[in-house]
């Protein structure tokens, strides 16, 4: 990415595919909420290095005006009925499902990822929708709650949402980790400003467009894209809730400022996420899960497995397995199901992987599969690589890589692969493979990790309607089914007192008052149905 002062030179047309080509770039970029740009930001699209496009750059003064924007919006948009809401949801569903090859495109040339990566994003974002649109009500429904004194007093939990949300998210996943977080948001009332990573603004900005069409309110989901500083700080400043996707690093910048302006968020940070194979794995479906955990979008996924702990009775047949599958992944820039793997984000990425991978050669890690980038069919792809012999002054032993890298590990039992897979300040997600269910949760409940897929390598506890977050720091709060919609909205109480108020009658004493009220709470005691 780069930024150049204002230019009208617009790239050559250009038609990338059937679908994408610079009219669909310069509407969609039109789109972002940047009044009178002054710089532009060039789009590259990493199966090449050729520019892409041209989005327009936002000021901290373009998002206050978007989060003003979106909270005159966002004072109508919650008087909405619930059903009315979550109907637009449906909406965005079937644009979204009758546009998925557009999308697919998009989201492959902006990211650089292989067609299945970019086809499980879609399905990620319209299984988001329905599943929202299916639970918002029971969400949202006020609850009765225990009152301070039974039958006299009235209490319900509601859930009114918070206003404007800001979200920050990555290039990773440019269609998942922005609509995907807004969907919930917007359905609970809220009004929305993102702001995605500058190296893929159009798959949020198409999101915002599919919206539009479906009948979101203008000014309610604004796109913003610019510098994550700059504009990091001024919607931290003016949103309600923050929820930021990224690095452990500038995770612990968002969440300093959020805690100094007293404004709630969530930090969904990074992982070095192990995979364990216990001695009855069944190898075969243990050896595809591990090349998909290490190879799913270039390795450039959350939950992407970095760390491979084998037990000894199956290793000497596992690791050689792992590595011809490694060495089988087709690699290419196609817009079709035809290739398994696309390539690194681009040249800080490329160097990154390089760095973890020359490091640990030139320390005396053994290269199973892999280990070289690949110019021949791109600037930034780099094949799955495999390594062993990886020791403690190895950076890649502990930094997460973010690349199709992982370091396997000969382990003596399944404690030992317990304690080594703890052994991380990350705690994301998780992959145990076994064929007795019972042992492998019994495993999980030993492991301190967000997400744990036994027989699976990432995509069972994603999909999952159960909340997904991290332990240690690989993040704060949870996204994904209640929780993850619940977390967008206040918690208000509202209790009413009925017949007498909570206070010494004028009748009693306030020591006779004490004795009543001891007496009661004893009686309280041996009445177990109430709490
Ligand atoms: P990053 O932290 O560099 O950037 C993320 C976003 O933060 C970008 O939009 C960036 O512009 C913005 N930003 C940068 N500096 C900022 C600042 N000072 N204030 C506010 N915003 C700022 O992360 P990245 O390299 O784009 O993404 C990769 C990382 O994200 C990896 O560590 C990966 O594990 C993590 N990730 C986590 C999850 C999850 O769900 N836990 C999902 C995807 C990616």
């Amino acid at each position: 990415m780069s930024t150049t002062v204002a230019d009208t030179t617009q790239p050559a047309e250009r038609q990338w595919s059937p679908l994408v080509g610079s009219a669909l770039l310069a509407r969609l970029a039109a789109r972002a909420a940047v009044a009178e740009p002054s710089e532009t930001i060039t789009v590259e699209a990493p199966f090449t290095g050729e520019r892409l496009g041209e989005v327009p750059k936002g000021s901290s003064a373009d998002v206050s005006a978007a989060v003003a924007r979106a909270r005159d919006a966002q004072r109508e948009w919650a008087r909405w009925p619930v059903a009315e809401r979550a109907e637009l949801l449906h909406r965005f569903y079937d644009l979204v499902t009758a546009r998925s090859r557009e999308i697919c495109d998009l989201v492959q040339l902006e990211a650089g990822k292989a067609r299945r990566d970019a086809f499980e994003e879609v399905l990620d974002v319209v299984t988001k929708a329905r599943h929202n649109a299916h639970i918002v009500a029971a969400c949202l429904h006020p609850k009765r709650r225990q009152g301070a004194i039974p039958l006299l007093t009235r209490t319900r939990e509601l859930h009114p949402p918070r206003g404007v949300v800001g979200i920050i998210s990555p290039w990773n996943y440019p269609f998942t980790l922005t609509v995907g977080d807004a969907i919930p948001a917007l359905v609970a009332g809220n009004g929305v400003v993102l702001k995605p990573d500058s190296l893929t603004p159009y798959s949020a900005l198409w999101a915002a467009e599919a919206m539009a069409e479906g009948g979101m309110p203008e000014g309610l989901f604004a796109i913003v894209p610019g510098s994550g500083a700059e504009l990091g700080e001024a919607l931290i400043d003016a949103a309600d809730y923050i929820t930021f996707t990224g690095s452990t690093a500038t995770g612990r910048i968002v969440a300093a400022q959020a805690a100094s302006r007293i404004t709630d968020c969530a930090m969904e940070l990074g992982g070095k996420n192990p995979l364990l194979v216990l001695p009855d794995a069944r190898l075969g479906p243990a050896v595809r899960g591990a090349t998909n955990g290490i190879c799913s979008s270039a390795g450039q996924l959350c939950v992407s497995i970095e760390r491979v702990y084998v037990h000894d009775a199956v290793y000497d047949t596992f690791v050689p397995r792992l590595a011809e599958s490694l060495r089988n992944v087709r690699l290419g820039a196609q817009l079709d199901f035809s290739v398994d793997m696309g390539c690194l984000i681009g040249p800080d990425q490329l160097a990154k992987v390089t760095r973890h991978v020359d490091d640990a050669v030139a320390k005396g890690a053994e290269v199973l599969a892999g280990g070289r980038a690949r110019p021949d069919l791109g600037p930034y792809f780099y094949e799955p690589t495999l390594l062993a012999g990886v020791t403690e002054d190895m950076t890649v032993c502990r930094e997460e890589t973010f690349g199709p890298v992982a370091s396997v590990y000969r382990c003596a039992s399944v404690d030992e692969m317990i304690a080594r897979a703890n052994d991380s300040e990350y705690g994301l997600s998780s992959s145990v493979w076994t064929r007795d269910a019972r042992a492998g949760r019994a495993v999980a409940e030993r492991l301190h990790i967000g997400a744990v897929n036994i027989n699976d390598a990432y995509a069972a506890a994603w999909a999952s309607a159960s909340p997904m977050g991290g332990f240690k720091t690989s993040g704060l709060g949870r996204r994904h089914g209640r929780a993850g919609l619940l977390r967008f909205t206040e918690t208000q109480t509202v209790a009413h007192q009925r017949i007498a108020h909570i206070d010494t009658p004028p009748f009693l004493t306030h020591g006779q008052y004490a004795k009543v009220l001891g007496l009661t709470v004893r009686v309280f005691r041996h009445i177990p149905w109430i709490d």
